[in-house]
């Protein structure tokens, strides 16, 4: 495993006056599989969405490693949402927020980035159930294909970094295996992965895993 691509310090994260974070501690290497667990209400989501800069406000440091051939990290943690995208922070939402109204290739194209083509073989490679439905709109495809084609569509940015939200709640366990498979691809090319996720399937093949308890990380 290789360098330090995130590294969080003491991140407290709120709604309004209501605190759901405490003092979030963790690093996710180049290459490494973290997955985040926790009961219902435990601060997954909101991990998530803090270290992307979405809905919550944020106190504590979120150091980013922009460049991977420079030793100098950068703390993203009062930037805007477009702009840790950019850099490359990919985020997959529980509810996978797809264009409606596009196809399975609209949803991909709109998303790409200056090599769009190369990204997107990469993408049909990883994901390859979605081959043979380019032309199909997204919202006629299975759950499970749903959550493939978001993760691809954030692919298509060119992450260096994938934090994605429960990917496999509510799908069919074949379906769950390619996803882990696709994921473990991703790991293998360097990528840094956080994902909340409850699947057993994906506990067994992390790095580690990291238990969220009431807002607080505890070691499991
Ligand atoms: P789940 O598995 O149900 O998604 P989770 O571990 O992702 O759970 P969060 O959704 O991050 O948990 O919720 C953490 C805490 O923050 C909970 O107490 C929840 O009620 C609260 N919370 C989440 N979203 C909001 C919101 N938009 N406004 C106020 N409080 C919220």
């Amino acid at each position: 495993m290789g360098l330090i691509v995130l590294d969080v310090q003491k991140l407290n994260a709120f709604y309004g006056p209501a605190q759901a974070l405490f003092e979030v501690t963790l690093q996710v290497k180049a290459g490494e599989l973290v997955v985040l667990q926790g009961l219902n209400g435990a601060g997954k989501s909101t991990l998530l969405k803090a270290l992307m800069g979405l809905e919550v406000g944020t106190e504590g440091r979120i150091h980013y490693q922009v460049n991977p051939t420079e030793s100098g990290q950068v703390d993203i943690q009062r930037w805007e949402t477009h702009r840790r995208a950019h850099v490359g922070l990919g985020y997959v939402p529980e509810d996978r927020r797809l264009f409606a109204g596009l196809t399975v290739r609209e949803n991909l194209r709109v998303a790409a980035g200056q090599d769009a083509r190369a990204q997107e073989a990469r993408a049909l490679d990883l994901f390859p159930a979605l081959k043979t439905k380019l032309k199909r709109p997204a919202t006629q495809m299975s759950g499970g294909e749903q959550q493939m084609l978001a993760i691809a569509r954030t692919l298509m940015t060119g992450p260096r970094v994938l934090l994605l939200d429960e990917p496999c709640e509510g799908i069919a366990p074949v379906l769950v295996e390619s996803i882990r498979d696709a994921l473990l691809a991703l790991k293998r090319d360097g990528l840094a992965l956080l994902v909340a996720e409850q699947n057993r399937l994906f506990a067994s093949r992390a790095d580690r895993v990291l238990l969220l308890v009431a807002g607080k990380v505890r070691d499991s």
